[in-house]
């Protein structure tokens, strides 16, 4: 069957296919986190000492003694063997912002050859994954090439299931033999443990009796396309890039804004509904489902949980989804750009800092003007967003973001804080010096007998914003779809670490030199809001207007591209924030960006590939078979003396040859092996093989609206974005 055929008989496929229907969920008592090795299990399978012990390092981060590691793997084992598992393995996030795994059998033979079962907590806790090729950024050579897993006892064990078995799947850290981390968790860990120590040095300058360790919190909202896998299958660029290289716009697209919120269709939703079945059983809290802004684009969002199981979640999350698609006919695209002049995806990561003892300290509660701790960690994330930028957008740097972020659509490269009008106001008022309580919430009485008034947020929502605060936490709006959550909580929690520490070294000051809290307080924070409040910004983050005020009247850095937001890796201010906080050390960032280089450019050779393999193979083709076909009709017509309008296959032939001609610019110039730096490196992939991708393209992209529709030979954008 030709490529073409099976376009048509894809289509039929799809149009005559039904719903995979798996079943109706059990109770959700009878699945929540029925695959997963939580405190309650422990419990029962524990002593209570080791119980004891486990349960403080999981709330408290505190160190667990190795003979309670023995007692944990021993009832782990029993628990994972109960569940039918014969492997463990050693999950661990390595830079490539995948999960990587190594899984080995509970299984050794005894003296006579019997098999039996051995897991210990030594297995438990150290694992030595033997492939020297993850991504090291130099750290790790291949004559050095030791790495290890060690066991992270907070983020709790799980039973990934297949037909077939089940593997005890226990997350981890991945270090080099020099103990440098290799991976994202370490980092993430650690981030947390500055922002503690320096959040809780505030509290205390505050006159905090009881401090309980302060902790970051995540709820990522997730964006996703689902394509039928029939016509993914016949799209080279989807399979191996995530993203469709060729396409026009289809007839009707997401103008009439019908499908955000819309009614979910029916297959999607059986869809979701297993999507969260198989969510629920690894204890994922997934809470939120709808219909995205563009046709073919969905959303789910887990309640939020503490940074670091959440980014472990996210992992598995973007796994259920992929995985279940297969089973559902579907192939989810998580690319921030699938399809050209289409809204892209993106994740938004939800993040706050708060304890036991302080709440949310994000929360400004009714009062915000006298909530003083609130202030203080509000300013301080002013301060990390305004000084620390380009590390944020350095972060959120990918090729596939980059059509986001750069491209005049969500959210924007610029960064900037949206408060809300009511927190906005207050921060005003400490910048110039005094503060008396204006800011109150509204009540809002729609002035309906059955809808009693309640209280107002404390601001609306900016969507063009892509750091917005939300009521009770920030939005992190500018995250890509694909991404790890990890890298954009890291760098939120680092610069808030440093603010923090910051701001107490100048309340030392104010209180030492006698000031009363909040004067101490307002004077502190009027210094911050003087050199740091230009990045609060509350109008329209997509306007031309606001691109130039940012970079010409405040001094914003608009960073379009990976190329020209990863070298800030190097940056020494970003250096000095990682080692002083001891987050990152020198080496370990160097590596990053190295990492981070290696993949971007990499993902353009990629696309550049593809570019070329599918002009040459199959939209050249098509052009030559239409134009040999017109002209077949048109000699026909010659002969029985009937003149033919030839403009159209003047129209293809002219655009087959400008396409080949791009091709062939673009083979010598993807081809370019040698740079002064990295950095030129990127440069060149960002600006000339990019910028010959897009001219390939509008060629042939005129081609797919000319050429016969049963000559094409690609699933065309109208047929994949509506699910039938
Ligand atoms: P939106 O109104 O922005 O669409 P959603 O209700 O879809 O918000 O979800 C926003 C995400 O923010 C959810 O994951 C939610 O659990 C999370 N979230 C709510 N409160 C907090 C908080 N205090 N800290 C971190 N994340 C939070
Ligand atoms: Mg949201």
């Amino acid at each position: 069957m030709s490529q073409s055929e099976a376009r048509s008989q894809a289509v039929f496929e799809i149009t005559t296919g039904e719903a995979i229907i798996t079943g109706k969920p059990k109770s959700l008592e009878a699945t929540w986190a029925a695959d997963v090795f939580t405190l309650a299990k422990m419990e029962n399978a524990l002593s209570k000492s080791a119980f004891k012990a486990m349960k403080k390092t999981m709330e408290t981060g505190a160190a667990l003694a190795p003979d309670i590691a023995d007692d944990v793997a021993a009832a782990m084992k029993s628990w994972a063997l109960s569940k039918g598992a014969n492997y463990f393995a050693h999950i661990f996030y390595p830079l490539t912002g995948a999960s990587a795994e190594k899984h080995d059998s509970f299984i050794v033979t005894d003296a006579s050859g019997k098999a039996v079962t051995e897991f210990n907590g030594s297995l438990l806790t150290k694992g030595e994954p033997d492939g020297s090729s993850f991504p090291n950024g130099g750290i790790r050579r291949t004559n050095a090439a030791r790495g290890y897993t060690f066991w992270d006892p907070t983020s709790p064990a799980y039973i990934l299931d297949t037909e077939n078995g089940a593997t005890l799947c226990i997350p981890s850290v991945f270090v080099s033999w020099t103990g440098e981390a290799l991976d994202k968790k370490v980092p993430l860990m650690r981030s947390n443990a500055a922002m503690n120590t320096a959040g809780t040095r505030v509290l205390e300058l505050m006159g905090e009796a009881e401090i309980a360790p302060l902790s970051s919190s995540c709820g990522a909202e997730q964006e996703y396309f689902l394509v039928d896998a029939t016509f993914a299958n016949l799209r080279p660029d989807l399979l191996l890039a995530g993203r469709t290289l060729f396409g026009t716009a289809p007839p009707k697209g997401q103008e009439f804004d019908d499908h955000y919120f819309g009614a979910i269709p029916e297959r999607v939703q059986i869809y979701m509904e297993a999507v969260e079945g198989n969510l629920y059983r690894l204890g994922i809290p997934a809470k939120t489902r709808h219909n995205e802004v563009a046709p073919g684009q969905f959303e789910i969002a887990p309640y939020y949980e503490a940074a670091n199981v959440a980014a472990d979640h996210q992992q598995m999350l973007m796994t259920v989804l992929k995985n279940t698609a297969k089973k559902h006919g579907f192939v989810c695209l998580l690319h921030e750009k699938p399809f050209a002049g289409i809204n892209g995806s993106g994740k938004h990561v939800n993040w706050s800092v708060g304890n036991a003892t302080q709440g949310n300290l994000l929360d400004p509660g009714e009062t915000p003007h006298d909530n003083l701790n609130f202030l203080l960690f509000c300013g301080a994330v002013i301060r990390g967003v305004h000084l620390y930028a380009p590390l944020l957008r350095a972060v959120i740097a990918s090729a596939g973001n980059d059509h986001r972020l750069g491209a005049n659509e969500a959210p924007p490269a610029i960064l900037s804080v949206y408060l809300g009008r009511e927190i906005e106001l207050i921060f005003e008022q400490i910048k110039s010096g005094k503060l008396d309580g204006a800011g109150k919430a509204d009540i809002m009485d729609l002035g309906l007998s059955q809808i009693s008034p309640f209280l107002k947020d404390t601001g609306d929502r900016n969507r063009t914003s892509p750091f917005a605060f939300t009521g009770n936490r920030f939005e992190f709006r500018a995250v890509g779809s694909q991404q790890s959550v990890s890298g954009p909580l890291v760098a939120m929690n680092t610069m808030l670490a440093d603010s923090l520490n910051w701001i107490a070294g100048k309340l030392e000051v104010e209180l030492a030199q006698g000031a009363a809290k909040p004067a101490a307080v307002v004077a502190v924070l009027k210094e911050l809001m003087v050199e740091h409040g230009n990045i609060v910004f509350g109008g329209d983050g997509y306007s031309a207007q606001w691109h130039k005020m940012a970079v010409e009247e405040r001094g914003l850095k608009n960073l379009p591209t990976t190329a020209d937001a990863l070298p800030y890796f190097n940056d020494p201010s970003i250096k000095t924030l990682f080692e002083t906080t001891g987050v990152l050390s020198p080496i370990e960032l160097e590596s990053r960006y190295e990492v981070y280089a290696e993949i971007y450019v990499l993902s353009i050779a990629v696309e550049a590939k593809l570019v070329i393999e599918m002009a040459k193979t199959m939209i050249y083709p098509a052009a030559m078979s239409y134009l040999s076909e017109l002209a077949a009709a048109n000699s026909g017509m010659t002969a029985m003396g009937i003149e033919l309008d030839t403009s159209v296959a003047k129209k293809v032939a002219e655009h087959a040859d400008a396409m080949l001609v791009g091709v062939s610019e673009l083979e010598k110039v993807a081809g370019q092996a040698e740079f002064a730096s990295m950095d030129e490196h990127l440069q060149h992939c960002a600006r000339n093989i990019r910028t010959l991708m897009d001219e390939i393209r509008v060629h042939a992209d005129i081609l797919e609206t000319e050429i016969s529709d049963k000559t094409w030979p690609l699933p065309k954008y109208r047929e994949m974005l509506f699910i039938k």
